[in-house]
């Protein structure tokens, strides 16, 4: 069965945001570690989290994919923002440790001006900083569009992080991982509309398909390598919509490709509840159909 959801809002809590997703017909979901401005996150309210927890073993949810704050800039230029990433991330990861197993994705940042190389070196002395080998969440950089000076375009970016924390500290490396923003990698000039294969063959050469744990499912509103990062709802844009040189076909063959088909699918489109709904009844429908041509 596939597992698949959608970014929710955390605003009425843990269990509530579980709900909500299940009422989708969804059995995973994603949201917020706190205001995504990067205010203060919620009180951690731990009978709360035990209802999602519940809820979740009950209903066979997948596991959550938390999404840092897009205010986080860990390979910021001014050390006050670094500082806030730093103790912001490191906050959040404690915090996920009442909800055990889940994935956390981030945005690897934004070089401003200092060169790739560096924000590389910066983003992995930060995960270095707030990341601990005991902990039970998966750290997931995510592939970026390019847009600007952002680090993570590029497969070898994100390998290159992987790697520098892997050097300094090893016993952290299995907690670290990526997640494919399949808007982002399309912006980013990767051909998944005409190619899957060949995109996850190089991002296999490069890091690894056992890094990859999750999935971000989004139409793009602009062509591949546009570098512009502006989600579309599925089947309306350069993805998934045939006008513009996509097809349905295109996310059949991403929910059901053997190195995708088994990971978290979390639809960060421009939707409404009900939208959200609509997507992943549709969704779920091509896996299965795709699943029983096989
Ligand atoms: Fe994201
Ligand atoms: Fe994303
Ligand atoms: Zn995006």
């Amino acid at each position: 069965m596939l597992t698949i959801g959608c970014h929710l809002s955390i605003a009425q809590g843990y269990t509530a945001l579980g709900q909500t997703a299940l009422s989708l017909g969804a059995n995973t979901c994603a949201f917020f570690t706190r205001n995504p401005r990067g205010g203060k996150a919620r009180a951690l309210d731990e009978a709360d989290m035990a209802g999602l927890a519940d809820l979740m073993a009950k209903s066979g949810f997948g596991v959550l994919v938390a999404h840092a704050p897009y205010t986080y800039n860990p390979c910021s230029a001014k050390e006050r923002a670094r500082d806030f990433a730093l103790t912001a991330m490191r906050e959040d990861l404690e915090r996920l440790e009442a909800l055990p197993g889940q994935l956390y994705n981030f945005h690897p940042g934004c070089h401003v001006g200092q060169g790739a190389q560096r924000g590389i070196e910066l983003i992995a002395d930060t995960l270095c900083q707030v990341m601990w080998p005991e902990m039970r969440t998966q750290v997931l950089l995510e592939t970026m569009a390019g847009k600007g000076t952002e680090v993570g375009g590029r497969f070898e970016e994100l390998a290159a992080v992987i790697a520098r924390v892997g050097d300094k500290r090893p016993e952290l490396a299995d907690r670290l991982g990526v997640c494919l923003d399949t808007c982002h990698v399309h912006d980013g000039g990767y051909d998944i509309v005409h190619d899957l294969d060949g995109v996850l063959d190089e991002f296999d050469r490069v890091v690894g398909l056992t890094r990859l744990r999750a999935v971000h499912l989004n139409d793009s509103k602009n062509p591949c390598g546009a570098r512009k990062d502006r989600h579309e709802v599925i089947g309306a844009g350069y993805l998934g919509n045939e006008e513009l040189g996509g097809g349905m076909d295109v996310f059949a063959r991403i929910v059901t490709h053997p190195a995708l088909r088994d990971l978290p699918f979390v639809l960060e489109t421009p939707n409404e509840l009900p939208g959200y709904a609509r997507e992943i009844a549709m969704l779920r429908e091509l896996a299965s159909r795709g699943a029983s041509s096989n």
